[in-house]
């Protein structure tokens, strides 16, 4: 066994602990591994044990290795989600490539996915960030903007509306953790209340993956836990 592969078991175990402690089943919960900086060799060995839904940040990296393993393990059937910031120039590379794109947060962005989704593919599945510390510099939309932008994106035929996503500010304290994450909920049943039907709240990474749970999360984000230190400098 890899040490991938341990990693891997030993997420799957802290997900089902988690679930468990507020009554929830794992079943509910949904594992992606956050595979970027992490090469395809790496995917491949996650693959192998089980994984099928991988998360990526970087558009480039992200087609070269989807590209790479659709040649080489072609048997692979494996589920690609873009997690990471959107250039409105590149969106066409995201429809074209990805199942998921989470980091939706303006209509433009998701007019351009819902044209450029080829004809021959299911809608491109679409989470709305959610800007839900209030830092000016992180991206996301406003909270009291979310419900607007879920009405107009949900009638986009390219797209399925499913759900939304949120990276709060770090921090260690899990009340803390758990009030940015209860504010996500909050919104999921804001806009439910409009007659949208969501089924996905994006929360947790491996350092929340807990109060994530405990909050309602039905997909954790998971990168360092799985794969390990990620080294930018490579
Ligand atoms: C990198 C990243 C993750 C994974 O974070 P870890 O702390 O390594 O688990 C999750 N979500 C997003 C949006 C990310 O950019």
């Amino acid at each position: 066994m890899s040490l991938i592969s341990d990693n891997l078991q030993a997420v799957r175990a802290d997900i089902r602990r988690a679930a468990h402690e507020c009554g929830r089943s794992e079943q509910q919960v949904s594992l992606l591994a956050v595979s970027k900086t992490f090469g395809a060799d790496a995917v491949l060995d996650a693959a192998r044990s089980g994984q099928v839904a991988f998360g990526e940040n970087y558009l480039q990296e992200a087609v070269d290795k989807i590209t790479f393993i659709r040649q080489h393990a072609p048997e692979l059937d494996l589920e690609w989600h873009f997690i990471g910031p959107i250039q409105s120039n590149k969106t066409r590379p995201i429809a074209e490539n990805f199942a998921w794109v989470h980091a939706v947060d303006r209509e433009k962005i998701a007019h351009r996915l819902s044209e450029q989704r080829p004809a021959t593919m299911a809608p491109l599945n679409i989470c709305l960030q959610i800007n839900i510390s209030g830092e000016a510099s992180k991206s996301g939309v406003p909270p009291e903007q979310a419900v607007n932008l879920a009405l107009a994106i949900a009638k986009l035929p390219g797209l399925c509306l499913r759900g939304l996503m949120a990276v709060p500010e770090p921090t260690n304290d899990e009340q803390q953790q758990r009030a940015a994450f209860r504010q996500l909920k909050f919104l999921n049943d804001e806009i439910t209340r409009h007659g949208i039907v969501l089924d996905t709240l994006s929360m947790g990474m491996s350092g929340d993956l807990h109060a994530a749970i405990a909050e309602g999360s039905t997909m954790v984000r998971i990168g360092t836990a799985i794969f390990g230190k990620r080294d930018y400098a490579k």
